[in-house]
């Protein structure tokens, strides 16, 4: 059933079959072999010659890696934030108890590279943590420049991003843009199932963890950085996922990352153009839209519960909005196995809908 939702998405049935092989013992010559043909493939996936850590969690777990592996006692985390995804970022830092800025742009505005520069003027920064594609509002935000500019004006603080609703389905080239962890969850443009995040994680970062006390246990990167050089985890991985992840990965190389990227473009060009066709505002300023969620104001009177109980009877679905915009915005979710036909069908069905009304 095509779920226009921003995660989680449809699986492929191939890729669904791919966790059902037999489970093998993680310390066994045969899974290692997996698990380093996985970690070994998925680094392309994020630009990166360094590491990606996979760890049993969703991606959120590297939220809370970042904050906990970085910043040393006295430090300073400046969270960026334009949404709900940045914000739950923030409440990571803050409840993992550290001293953490907030650098706050307006819902559907971007977080610009100059705020940044802004904010550090103010301060010395150990982290900056932006999340690249803001679900919430359907904003991407600008990481390539904001790094440019951290790398710029503060060279030792590390550049933190949340890929999670971005990765595979939008450009992200964690070496030459200098990022220093680009964290990602499997549910999302990667089309897998939930329950595995995916952290990948510059040489610096993780030399910086060596220096930082108190990093915890289960997201600690220099743990997890002994036993991924055997590959292997510290604590059980979920082979399952592992499998799907080895297997998807081919997929995805398969179709090419520059076609992925372009399918997803599209896919995002075409809602966008439906919306405004249709006299639906956008919620995300022009320059700054996703590729793989868009956001839509709620046109006066338009039941959303109703529209998706129609869609659900073709077998689709969308999303409402989220948090604070949830009464004003829908989304509609165009990232991991999605086509433009997909799209096309799930438009002529709105268009039916709004027709019938
Ligand atoms: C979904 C989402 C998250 C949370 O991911 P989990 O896998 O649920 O931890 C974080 N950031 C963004 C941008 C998201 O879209």
């Amino acid at each position: 059933m095509p779920m226009f939702v921003p995660g989680p998405v449809d699986v492929d049935p191939e890729v669904a079959a791919a966790q059902t092989a037999a489970m093998l013992p993680h310390r066994s010559a045969e899974f290692e072999e997996i698990f380093h043909r996985a970690e070994r493939k998925a680094r392309r996936l994020f630009y990166t010659q360094y590491r990606v850590f996979l760890t049993a969690s969703s991606g959120t777990g590297f939220h809370e890696a970042a904050v906990r592996n970085f910043v040393p006692e006295g430090g300073w985390v400046l969270s960026c934030t334009n949404g709900a995804f940045g914000n739950r970022w923030y409440d990571v830092a803050v409840t993992n108890g550290k001293q953490t800025e907030k650098l706050e742009a307006a819902w559907g505005q971007p977080v610009t590279p100059e705020m940044v520069a802004d904010a550090l003027k103010k301060r010395h920064y150990d982290i900056v943590c932006v999340v690249h594609n803001e679900t919430s509002t359907g904003v991407m935000n600008p990481v390539r420049e904001i790094a440019a500019v951290v790398r710029e004006r503060s060279p030792d603080t590390l550049v933190c991003v949340d890929a999670v609703s971005s990765l595979s389905g939008a450009r992200i080239e964690m070496d030459a843009w200098g990022l220093d962890l680009v964290l990602s969850s499997s549910q999302k443009a990667l089309a897998l199932p939930p329950g595995l995040g995916l952290g990948a994680t510059s040489d610096r970062a993780l030399a910086r963890a060596e220096q930082v006390p108190h990093r915890g246990w289960y997201f600690d990167l220099v743990r997890l950085e002994k036993h991924r050089i055997k590959n292997s985890t510290p604590a059980t991985p979920a082979i399952g996922l592992i499998y799907a992840l080895d297997k998807q990965l081919d997929r995805i190389f398969e179709e090419g990352l520059e076609n992925r990227f372009a399918r997803h473009s599209a896919m995002a060009a075409r809602v966008q153009q439906w919306a405004m066709a249709r006299g639906f505002g956008l919620f995300a300023a022009e320059g700054c839209r996703s590729q793989t969620v868009t956001t839509i104001n709620k046109p006066e009177g338009l039941d959303l519960a109703d529209l998706n109980a129609f869609l659900l009877r073709r077998g689709m679905r969308i999303a409402g909005g989220y948090g604070p915009i949830k009464p004003t915005t829908f989304r509609i979710g165009h990232m991991g196995e999605l086509r433009v036909a997909d799209v096309e069908a799930l438009l002529a069905a709105m268009d039916a809908y709004l027709e019938r009304r």
